[in-house]
């Protein structure tokens, strides 16, 4: 059994769909669990809608999503000649929902209104994907995925119940393969034992599909995106990246910690153990190999670079000449941990304390006013962290040259640079 997970720009076309719908075809015989992320920009359409609706605009928010329902409608017209009624009432289905909820009032918080909303993005497109498979002779069964995957209540950032979901992805998904070779669902959405939808986070698909694949004992996950695999550094920003033919599993972790976009960070877990191999891939050449992530560990990487930007330093001294102690420190975790932040980069000193962090303005603002009860605050904004693994002396003078430094942290593989 195989796990794919299919990202939003795969099935944003009708062409995108039927290219994913070849890259399936050709793995014909094999037993594989797709998972299908929203189509294109639907995720950050229906966080419009959901704005819309809790400040109140009713009529801003139907408008909003009526645009996603055409979006989609207009597709499975396309697409779907057949079969159209069916595939058109699913969808209608799953739109009502919505709708239902959008005449409502809100009387609960905005994570909730979020997750129930949100989490349709996926419902469509793959009720859509497979229904088109359907018809084009690529035999499926669609699963609403929140029937099997249990999450606690802690809506747009859901914890998995592995327990009951382990169980129902037994009871539930693996049957199916008895009768299909294929099995299309959605990723980044669960649910609350009170069938409250819930999410898991931005990109929580990848995670999605990881857990699939430890709980079906997968020989591999496969996810296709349109870059051709993990680079070292971000093409647009360093136009001479590489991609990374193989990483271990530990230097995405890494890399994810540092803050590089390549995969949902909880994704490597759930696979590492199980030992199953992670693939990324291009679904625009299905030719390519890809990267290939596995628990061997890979010597000779070439520098791997994290750029991030718009970083704020918020130096935090003791008011009175004290050191800074366990106490204060202890309160400022604190602090961190209820404004839900976290420093990238962070140094201490005898009488002050340094921290890089995004710069998310509300929150540096909570931050920075909760802080200045215990300390003196002053902030820097407008610098760029830059992280480098395996860095090279010379990889540093280049890409450091013409900048000054702030704040400089060194280990064997690792250095970080703050730099204005
Ligand atoms: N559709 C969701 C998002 O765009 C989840 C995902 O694609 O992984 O964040
Ligand atoms: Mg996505």
């Amino acid at each position: 059994m195989k796990v794919f997970k299919f990202g939003g720009a795969s099935i944003n076309t009708a062409d995108r769909i039927k290219n994913t719908a070849n890259i399936i075809r050709s793995y014909k015989g094999e037993k594989i669990l797709v998972i299908i992320s929203a189509m294109g920009k639907t995720t950050n359409a229906l966080e419009k809608v959901v704005d819309a609706f809790y400040e109140g605009r009713k009529e801003d928010a139907l408008q909003l999503f009526q645009q996603v329902k055409e979006s989609h409608l207009q597709l499975l017209k396309y697409l779907i000649t057949v079969n159209w009624q069916q595939a058109e009432n699913q969808l209608h289905d799953f739109f009502t929902e919505v709708e239902w909820l959008l005449h409502d009032k809100p009387v609960r918080d905005y994570d909730y209104y979020y997750d129930q909303v949100v989490s349709c993005g996926e419902l469509f497109s793959t009720s859509l994907v497979s229904n088109y498979l359907n018809e084009t002779g690529i035999k499926n069964k669609w699963v609403d995925v929140r029937d099997v995957v249990r999450t606690d209540n802690n809506f747009r950032d859901a914890f998995i119940d592995w327990n009951i979901t382990r169980e129902k992805v037994k009871s539930g998904i693996e049957p199916l393969f008895r009768d299909v070779d294929l099995v299309i669902t959605q990723g980044f959405i669960g649910s609350t034992d009170e069938n409250e939808s819930t999410t898991l986070g931005r990109e929580g698909s990848d995670f999605s599909a990881a857990i699939f694949a430890n709980i079906l004992d997968a020989e591999s996950q496969t996810i296709w995106k349109d870059v051709e695999g993990v680079m070292n550094a971000d093409p647009r920003e360093f136009p001479e990246a590489v991609i990374l033919d193989a990483l271990s599993y530990r230097e995405v972790v890494e890399m994810a910690y540092y803050g590089a976009q390549v995969i949902h960070p909880k994704t490597i877990k759930p696979l590492e153990n199980k030992n199953i191999p992670l693939h990324v891939r291009c679904f625009l050449k299905p030719g390519l190999a890809g990267t290939v992530i596995s628990n061997k560990p890979v010597h000779h990487l070439p520098p791997v670079i994290v750029l991030k930007k718009n970083q704020v330093l918020m130096e935090l001294s003791s008011k009175d000449f004290s050191f800074v102690e366990e106490k204060p420190m202890g309160q400022l975790h604190e602090m961190f941990d209820q404004v839900k932040i976290r420093p990238n980069l962070s140094q201490n000193g005898a009488i002050s304390l340094l921290c890089c962090l995004d710069d998310k303005p509300e929150k540096i603002e909570k931050l920075a006013l909760a802080a200045s009860e215990i300390f003196d605050v002053q902030l820097e904004k407008n610098l760029t962290l830059l992280t480098i693994r395996h860095y090279t002396e010379e990889k540093i003078a280049e890409l450091t040259k013409g900048k000054s430094m702030v704040l400089e942290q060194k280990t064997t593989d690792t250095i970080q640079v703050l730099m204005r």
